[in-house]
């Protein structure tokens, strides 16, 4: 019977780059999906950003930006990873499109209905200088439990208690520095302590649609007390303007926690993508043969086998039917201590040193298996496996024998292989379903290492019969033609027992096989007389000097005082910033601020713009007249509480500017003119 598969992996968070736990994610469910479909299943497979949340909203106004606009910036730079990566996504949307505004009041309309919405005062940390209530991460004070300094709202990252921000001692805004004041708000609280939803999600979690060791860890949320009450509270579903996200309906100035409209974010990319195809979504999601499928990571856990069942079932929707979680990838093991390999791997340098991304796929499903474990990136496991399994064990098989066909039979392979032939080929095929049941359960690892076992007997085969030596011998012409079929036709069918892993590879040889793409069934066929194309080397081994620039140095001692470096970017991430050499045309005094010079540059552009620049501290406006400095020329003009500003000027300061005060104005060697470009 077909499947009907609706397949998603978790939605990342819209305030940077895709990390390299991303990637193995995307890779664990594209590798999944692409099985489905090779065994003719339909599958619609989508993702999107999630874009909401105070920390967006904090760190576009940092960037003078909207938020809006800061999330476009973020999601223009999916498309590198996911196509770098072969991952086929049928969508990409962001939970702040209209489809995602109207299905999460949608949903909240219903929850209310079914009486499981009660609004209460909450009493909440506000910054007054802000004029907004804070995230428990943009709080900082001491540890009440310890008494460390600097630690944030929720948990003390030296001594590990975990308590309510009220607790810290003298709190200050992570924003401002101001002492945050407490004040009270309304609250809007999803009930999930009401028996409806506790009777169902001990019902639901239990039901063996989770993972064995995932639903042992929540069944230790519905634990009772000795009051006989569940130990599952009531889910806070509210923040206060200013707050970037979805408005609730009828309560002004109230929006939806961006963990409630986050996860409905998979459905508003079905509904989007169901709108372009021209495609019912309701009526999908009511067959009850549709089954739908979350890939996630272990650390969002709670949000998807509590909250969003949860808010499904008493929505009227269908519920998740699997939730599969994975652990984490570490690097070497997580030592930060390592002299020449650290412990990052930036996913788009990988792809800049032209490693092959099917490499990273396949050592990465090597890896993986059906369990919530974390795997560890080894980079001389790494070399091993693509160097002797998938080049030497794989590759090598049609390297050995395409060359013969095509130079001495025209590339026509023979269709009588022979006793040995035919054993060794039944004996592959007869594979097909366990390789199949070890990728349909996630169970890579296992899957994998019984194909590098197939190909050990392909090997044997071929050392038994040496080809090398059949070319060179009177007579056995009909002998090396059977050989070789023999390894083309088995070389075709470990290759669609990898393709789920290795896409690009598979049209590859699919391409010089001379076939359609290869469908699982496709394993059971036999090519005959068929005439395959010329061979041409298929993937390269890995060179280990591409390892060691791969990984980021080690973290280098910070200059005195200093500060860590930024997250490294790519060559494109720089050019977009338009540097321009200008010419201060006239420095002033601003009234009402003792940091700000308003300055008029000339960057050669026949025009003068304003810019307003925080560096009156230690250079007087006169000083600057007539030089000439370096401005961001491409920033988008912000308006200040002195006017508009038109770009910004480079400038040095120390880290903490309160010890070591100072801002230190670029300027250029001679030579330089208003307008040059600088790269
Ligand atoms: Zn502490």
């Amino acid at each position: 019977m077909t499947r009907k598969l609706f397949v998603t992996t978790a939605l990342p968070y819209a305030n940077g780059p895709f990390h390299i736990g991303h990637v193995m994610e995307y890779i664990q469910a594209d590798t999944w999906v692409r099985l489905q479909r090779m065994l003719g299943h339909e599958v619609h497979f989508v993702c999107a950003d999630d874009a909401h949340g105070a920390p967006i909203m904090i760190a576009a106004e940092k960037a003078g930006l909207t938020p809006q606009a800061f999330v476009a910036g973020i999601a223009a730079g999916r498309k590198q990873y996911l196509d770098g990566f072969h991952i086929a996504f049928d969508n990409w949307h962001s939970t702040d499109a209209p489809e995602n505004h109207q299905l999460a009041q949608d949903i909240y309309r219903a929850l209310r209905k079914n009486e499981l919405i009660a609004v209460r005062e909450v009493e909440q940390f506000f910054d007054p200088q802000k004029g907004m209530f804070l995230p428990d991460r943009f709080i900082k004070g001491e540890c009440p439990n310890c008494g460390a300094q600097d630690q944030y709202g929720d948990n003390c990252e030296v001594c590990g208690a975990v308590y309510a921000p009220t607790d810290l001692k003298n709190p200050v805004s992570a924003l401002t520095g101001a002492t945050p004041v407490l004040r009270s708000s309304e609250h809007f609280f999803f009930k999930l302590s009401d028996p409806r939803c506790v009777e169902f999600l001990e019902s639901w979690t239990q039901d063996g649609r989770l993972q064995p060791e995932v639903a042992n860890k929540v069944r230790e949320w519905f634990k009772r007390g000795e009051d006989g009450k569940v130990g599952l509270g009531d889910w806070d579903i509210s923040r206060d303007a200013p707050y970037f996200g979805i408005e609730i309906p009828d309560a002004p100035g109230k929006y939806f926690y961006v963990w409630l409209d986050a996860p409905i974010g998979y459905l508003a990319s079905l509904k989007n993508l169901f709108g372009r195809l021209g495609l019912d979504m309701d009526a999908y999601l009511a067959d009850p043969t549709t089954e739908q499928i979350h890939f996630i990571g272990k650390d969002i856990v709670t949000f998807h086998t509590l909250f969003w069942p949860a808010t499904l079932k008493f929505s009227g929707r269908k519920v998740p039917d699997r939730i599969y979680v994975h652990g984490f990838l570490t690097v070497n093991n997580g030592e930060k201590m390592s002299k020449s390999r650290g412990t990052g791997i930036s996913p788009l340098k990988y792809l800049e040193l032209g490693m092959n991304a099917e490499w990273l796929r396949y050592y990465i499903a090597a890896k993986l298996n059906a369990r919530v474990e974390d795997i560890d990136f080894n980079p001389d496991d790494f070399i091993a496996r693509v160097n002797s399994d998938l080049v030497g064990k794989y590759i090598n098989i049609a390297s050995r024998a395409a060359g013969f066909l095509h130079r001495r039979f025209g590339g026509r392979l023979s269709a009588d292989v022979g006793v040995e032939g035919r054993v060794l080929l039944d004996g592959l095929r007869a594979h097909s379903a366990t390789v199949c049941t070890h990728l349909d359960e996630r169970e890579y690892g296992k899957a994998l290492r019984e194909v590098m076992l197939l190909a050990d007997r392909v090997n044997e085969y071929v050392d038994r019969h040496k080809p090398w030596e059949l070319a060179k011998t009177e007579g056995m012409d009909a002998a090396l033609h059977d050989v070789c079929s023999v390894c083309i036709e088995a070389f075709r069918v470990l290759t669609i027992y990898l393709k789920p892993v290795l896409p690009a590879l598979a049209a590859q040889v699919e391409a010089f096989l001379q076939v359609p793409p290869l469908q699982w069934a496709d394993a059971q066929r036999s090519l005959g007389h068929h005439v395959i194309g010329e061979y041409k080397h298929l993937m390269q081994r890995v060179d280990p000097k591409q390892l060691d620039a791969l990984f980021e140095p080690p973290p280098a001692a910070l200059p005195p005082g200093g500060e860590e470096l930024a997250p490294e970017i790519g060559i494109a991430d720089f050019t977009k910033v338009d540097l321009r050499i200008a010419k201060i045309v006239k420095a002033e005094a601003v009234d009402g601020s003792t940091k700000l010079l308003r300055l008029t540059l000339d960057a050669g552009e026949g025009r003068l713009r304003n810019v307003f620049s925080g560096i009156a501290m230690n250079v007087a406006p006169e000083q600057l007249t007539g030089k000439l400095t370096v401005m961001v020329a491409n920033l988008a003009p912000r308006k200040m509480k002195f006017g508009i500003s038109e770009g910004m000027v480079l400038a040095a300061s120390h880290a903490d500017e309160k010890a070591n005060p100072g801002v230190f104005v670029l300027e250029p060697f001679p030579g330089a003119a208003p307008g040059m470009r600088v790269r």
